[in-house]
């Protein structure tokens, strides 16, 4: 229940930044791997963007998230 709820409230700011942020990260290119390395989905453009340096999905990551914890 409470897992459901963090990864929810993830999506959210992932969408509303993703939202405020598209424009001025419209034009970065930073590193980022292309497919998550967790589940070789490949990572949306704009996560990437957002993201620099990010090599996991929003699912993967939020996963890796919970397991370090
Ligand atoms: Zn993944």
């Amino acid at each position: 229940m409470a897992d459901e709820i963090d990864r929810a409230q993830e999506r959210d700011e992932f969408f509303r930044s993703l939202a405020l942020g598209s424009r001025k990260t419209e034009s970065f290119t930073g590193f980022a791997a292309a497919e998550c390395i967790d589940c070789g989905e490949p990572i949306p453009k704009a996560r990437r963007v957002l993201v620099p340096g990010c090599c996991r999905c929003v699912d993967c990551q939020a996963d890796f998230e919970r397991r370090s914890e």
